[in-house]
């Protein structure tokens, strides 16, 4: 194949103008061919001539036939190694393996082995999707929260109520990444997702793609349990023999995937007494901040809608003069604040947007990293004591209600009383309320400069009437489970994998993670 790259076309092309721009461009005349867009980003430098910008595979019948001319750093003939998943090992299972939790993580480790032959059992402390949905919007509604069914927990995982972004940052020379959004696809996501600069698929959306995987999952001869927090391991001679469900029923296990996600604390305490070997990582916190989308879209495309672009979203950060760094993080264009607390008098926010990012503000968290240096306590688990002092602190600045600022407010350590023309968009009660105040004080400072800064480069981003609402303090794991080059823990059979390990951040590195898993326990183990 022929892969083209840089060819750009104003963001209004048709179909017809990509075909003839790649026929041009390879001088083919009118010889046949067929073509895959591999990539798509948007290059709207110049806002009054907004350009796609395309990399394609094109296939023709003999490719000899086109002129060695036309060939430079941007036309070259490729040939592409397909994935492959590793054959069966040899030592014998007595079991089928366990998959701890229901995040794309435990998915698409359940995914792969089912394919494979291995019957996974996938447990599951919370319920599956569409009861969740109805539990969450509940909480969002009556305030009434379900420690083990919630934002955090149940089928689908964390992202289940996100924007749905997929895009990652994570090296893929084994073509994982592709893998995981050709299962989307297969599930029922837009095809667009394969090539898109920031794919997404919308909460309405994700929750449909779980159900389908779940039964793609069962049909390949693995299984889900709902309702079935893994609570214990019985652990002989350095070695998993069982798990324990809802402190009472032993299942036998010679393997399990622990992918518990980053907000499973009861767990991780679990884990950290039966002896598996993990240490405390950094992660970030911070607030939400809200703007009118139109203001973005203005500052970024201008003009303050386009039908083609959707909603527009931005990243930006910023070096603090105390050294910190500010970021943007998970930003939700046309989306919501959602209440995503999974633990009785703690608050923790988040965000979402359904699949057509059509709400009227963009939100993204703010963040500071944080270090161990920073945690109230030693240790491995010294993170989540320091996420529990801001969430707790949070939920009393909003007495239980998502406490929202600001940012003129912000700026003078004052609680806010009333709104400007900025309305918040969340999913859960809200309140006014002083949020700087839940915050270590150079942490809050230095959201205060990079708001600041952010403002110089998007005009109006600290505008006084921004919104500012927390805390967001579950951007990744706390801790991180030590693991081997074959991916396995200090204790024989356990395997820590995605986000709540400590080896993924987002949807679709925790989905490759799973992946990575699953080879690896066929790299070792026949199948059924
Ligand atoms: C509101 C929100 C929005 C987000 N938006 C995005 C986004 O747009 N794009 C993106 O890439 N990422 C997003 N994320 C992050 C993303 O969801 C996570 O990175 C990803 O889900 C991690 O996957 P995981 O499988 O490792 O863990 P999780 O998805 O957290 O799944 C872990 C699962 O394990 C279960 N579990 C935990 N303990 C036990 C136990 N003891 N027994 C049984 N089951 C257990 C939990 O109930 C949970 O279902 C968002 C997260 C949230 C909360």
């Amino acid at each position: 194949m022929i892969r083209i790259t840089q060819m750009k076309l104003p963001v209004t092309h048709t179909k017809e103008a990509l075909k003839e721009k790649i026929a041009k461009t390879l001088r083919c005349g009118k010889l046949p061919f067929t073509y895959e867009i591999r990539r798509q980003s948007l290059d709207a430098r110049h806002k009054n001539d907004k350009k796609f910008v395309y990399t394609v595979d094109v296939f023709f019948q003999d490719e000899k036939k086109i002129s060695k001319k036309v060939y430079n750093n941007n036309i070259m003939s490729i040939k592409e190694e397909p994935y492959h998943f590793p054959k069966p090992g040899e030592e014998s299972l007595d079991f089928p393996p366990v998959i701890v939790g229901s995040g794309p993580a435990g998915i698409f480790c359940a995914w792969y082995l089912a394919r494979a032959g291995y019957r996974p059992i996938v447990l599951e402390r919370g319920e599956e999707a569409r009861k969740r949905q109805e539990r969450v919007n509940d909480f969002w509604k009556n305030g009434i929260l379900d420690p083990d069914s919630n934002v955090q927990f149940g089928e689908g995982g964390a992202g289940t109520f996100s924007d749905g972004k997929l895009n990652t940052l994570v090296k893929d020379s084994f073509g994982r990444n592709q893998e995981v959004l050709k299962r989307f696809v297969e599930a029922g996501a837009s095809p667009e997702i394969l090539y898109q600069q920031k794919p997404h698929l919308g909460t309405d959306v994700l929750v449909r793609i779980v159900e389908t995987l779940r039964h793609q999952i069962e049909e390949m001869g693995g299984s889900f349990r709902f309702r079935s927090k893994v609570t214990d391991l019985r652990i002989e001679q350095g070695a998993l023999k069982a798990v324990v469900i809802n402190e009472t029923e032993v299942l036998p296990a010679s393997v399990c995937v622990l992918a518990i996600g980053h907000s499973a604390r009861d767990t991780f305490g679990m884990l950290h007494d039966r002896g598996i070997c993990m240490e405390p990582k950094s992660f970030a916190v911070g607030l939400r901040i809200e703007h009118p989308q139109k203001l973005i879209n203005e500052e970024l495309y201008g003009e303050p809608e386009n039908e083609i672009l959707g909603a527009a979203s931005y990243k930006v950060t910023h070096t603090c003069k105390n050294g910190r760094g500010v970021y943007s993080f998970c930003m939700c264009p046309g989306g919501f604040v959602v209440n995503a607390s999974s633990e009785p008098g703690m608050l923790a926010v988040n965000g979402m947007s359904y699949q057509a990012r059509d709400g009227e503000n963009a939100n993204s968290a703010l963040i500071v990293t944080v270090t161990p240096e920073d945690f109230p306590e030693e240790g491995p688990l010294g993170g989540i004591a320091f996420q529990r002092l801001l969430e707790k602190r949070a939920w009393e600045a909003g007495k239980g209600k998502i406490p929202v600022q600001t940012f003129k407010d912000y700026r003078m350590h004052q609680a806010s009383v009333s709104f400007g023309t900025v309305c918040p968009k969340i999913k859960g009660a809200y309140t006014l309320s002083d949020v700087r105040s839940i915050l270590p004080k150079e942490i809050g400072d230095s959201i205060e400069e990079g708001i600041l800064s952010f403002g110089e480069k998007l005009k109006g981003f600290d505008r006084e009437d921004a919104l500012l609402s927390g805390v967001e303090s579950r951007t990744s794991s706390p801790v991180r489970m030590v693991r081997d080059k074959d991916l396995a823990a200090n204790i024989r059979g356990i395997y820590p994998c995605g986000e709540g390990a400590g080896y993924a951040g987002g949807i679709t590195s925790a989905a490759m993670d799973g992946i990575k898993i699953a080879e690896s326990i066929s790299k070792k183990y026949r199948n059924f």
